[in-house]
């Protein structure tokens, strides 16, 4: 069967890496969390000092991208996908509301940018692929068959992450969180290299009021239809 490529975008927290694994799971597909680059990249900046009071010299920072090596390795026991940096797993690291706190200015340099999606289109290039991200539809695969582009409501997003960072032990406000996404959203859409924003051949879902099963099984309806126009 043909296999093609899924591109899958939108906001913080609108559910997109969740998606995108059940969608991976149910194809038989790779999936890959563009964002977890990023996030690794900023952690291995805040490692090295780089990063301090919210601010780093961006010289500094560039210099650092030769020695960065970000990779996946598949857990097979617990069924996930875990990011290496240096070969290390920091998987539970680069979820913390501290890296997040980092990411988006440093995902704004084009150098950074070149790099990951180099690493992005080398990974999806045999196609089999559920990507998500800010500029996958985009920037990284133009081409895909299938592009989505995630929301959901302000509040409903910033609830689901406190949730998610509570569970994890975190100490943090709701209104941190939800001021925290806010921001974020902010700096990747208006970013000057590859913004955030909706593919015009992307199919937008809102799964404000969606559950997961409704989600997922709305997002094949669409992909199984390209599935099929693909096999012609
Ligand atoms: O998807 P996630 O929330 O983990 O992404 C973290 C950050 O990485 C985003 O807020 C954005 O700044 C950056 N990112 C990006 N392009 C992507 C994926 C993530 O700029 N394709």
């Amino acid at each position: 069967m043909e296999k093609i490529t899924i591109a899958i975008d939108g906001y913080s927290s609108c559910g997109k890496s969740t998606l995108a694994k059940e969608i991976a799971r149910e194809l038989n597909y790779i999936y890959i969390d563009s964002g977890a680059m990023y996030r690794a990249v900023t952690l291995h900046l805040m490692n090295k000092g780089i990063i301090k009071d919210h601010a780093f010299i961006e010289e500094q920072a560039l210099q650092q991208l030769a020695n960065i090596d970000i990779d996946f390795h598949f857990d097979s026991q617990t069924e996930k996908s875990e990011t290496l940096l240096n070969g290390v797993n920091v998987e539970k690291e680069i979820r913390s509301s501290i890296v997040s706190r980092e990411v988006s200015a440093v995902s704004a340099l084009k150098e950074v940018r070149e790099k990951l999606v180099d690493l992005q289109q080398k990974l999806g290039q045999k196609g089999g692929v559920v990507m998500d991200g800010r500029d996958i539809g985009t920037v990284v695969f133009p081409n895909a068959e299938i592009k989505l582009f995630m929301t959901a409501s302000n509040n409903i997003r910033a609830e689901r992450r406190y949730k998610e960072l509570i569970e994890k032990g975190e100490n943090i406000s709701k209104n941190d969180v939800g001021a925290d996404l806010a921001r974020r959203d902010h700096i990747d859409m208006t970013r000057e290299i590859s913004p955030l924003s909706k593919a015009t051949d992307a199919i937008e879902i809102d799964n404000s009021n969606l559950t997961r099963e409704e989600q997922l099984d709305l997002a094949l309806k669409y992909i199984n239809e390209k599935i099929e126009l693909a096999k012609n």
